[in-house]
């Protein structure tokens, strides 16, 4: 199979499409955004990346790392965080108070805001936001082999002048008691980690950690990687996770900057990156290129 060859078809395909969606626009850092990038790379268990597009362009990870800080919270707290967190899909958009409040402040599923915002509170846990932030700056820079991976602090600050929605899914679980942190510092926080950025080929390489296979970094144990790769496939693109498994077939966590992380279990990482969005909020040429990707490669984990 000749991937450089498939990922180089993909990304001259998206460079023709019209109709590309819209980018994120209730964060104003990321309006300005031009929705003409697109990039895409995949990284192998031997070290090889192939990429094609603005793969070296960095743009917002938003969403994408609530993975990374997911699986940092279970390092420290282990599956006691589950009491705090549920593993269902939502169903609801990614920002929906309406089911927070149904169900007594305890988030359906890691992933979407709610939920995004417990962890980041169990990782806080006694410790300054800075800490926590280096800690997850650090673990990326780790899994990339470089330390030039950055928060973009305007976006943090653009994103808190109009985060109210998040305040007040965040001030809602504190009136539940799933909050133990001051409202403020878990938002920013969360909006910190939110606004970090990486490159395609970084973010496909820091995903091989989820991929399990011989050659991949070891800081998750293979128990927890099924785990994650599970809630990935199942809450990854909050309301519309179904139509990406039935679409796409492997487990994949996206952004409203645009981009996708994608994992093929035992195989290979993918990172896409593709600044407009559908109407649920995930990228709309990404989640089609990785459509095309599967078409080309059978990489589905259902067979
Ligand atoms: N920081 C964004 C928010 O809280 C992340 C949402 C996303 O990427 N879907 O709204």
């Amino acid at each position: 199979m000749d991937l450089q060859a498939i990922l180089d078809g993909i990304a001259q395909d998206a460079a023709q499409q019209a109709d590309r969606g819209h980018v994120a626009s209730y964060i104003p850092e990321l309006a300005c955004i031009d929705p003409g990038h697109f990039g895409i790379a995949v990284a192998l268990p031997n070290g090889q990346i192939h990429a094609a597009g603005d793969a070296t362009t960095p743009f917002s990870i938003q969403s994408i790392s609530k993975v990374f800080t997911l699986s940092l919270a279970l390092g420290r707290i282990g599956d006691g965080l589950w009491s705090r967190v549920g593993r269902e899909p939502s169903g609801s958009r990614f920002n929906s108070i309406v089911q927070l409040e149904a169900e007594h402040g305890r988030p359906r599923n890691p992933f979407i805001n709610a939920g995004a915002l417990v962890v980041t509170d169990a990782l806080m846990a006694g410790r300054e936001p800075k800490t926590v932030l280096t800690e997850t700056l650090t673990t990326l820079h780790s899994l990339c082999g470089h330390d030039q991976i950055f928060m973009n602090a305007a976006v943090a600050t653009s994103e808190k002048q109009t985060g109210h929605t998040n305040r007040a899914l965040a001030e809602f679980m504190k009136a539940h008691g799933n909050l133990n942190s001051p409202v403020d510092l878990v938002t920013d926080t969360y909006f910190h980690h939110c606004a970090i950025e990486m490159t395609c080929r970084d973010l496909a390489k820091a995903a091989l950690a989820f991929v399990g296979a011989p050659g991949c970094p070891q800081l998750i144990s293979p128990t927890r990687i099924r785990r994650l790769n599970a809630l990935m496939l199942t809450c990854g693109h909050y309301d519309a996770s179904g139509d990406f498994a039935f679409r796409v077939g492997f487990p994949g966590k996206s952004g409203v900057g645009g981009g996708i992380m994608a994992v093929i279990p035992g195989r290979a990482a993918v990172a896409v990156w593709s600044p407009g969005l559908n109407a649920v909020g995930n990228s709309k040429l990404g989640t089609e290129a990785l459509e095309q990707l599967v078409q080309a490669t059978g990489w589905s984990v259902f067979g």
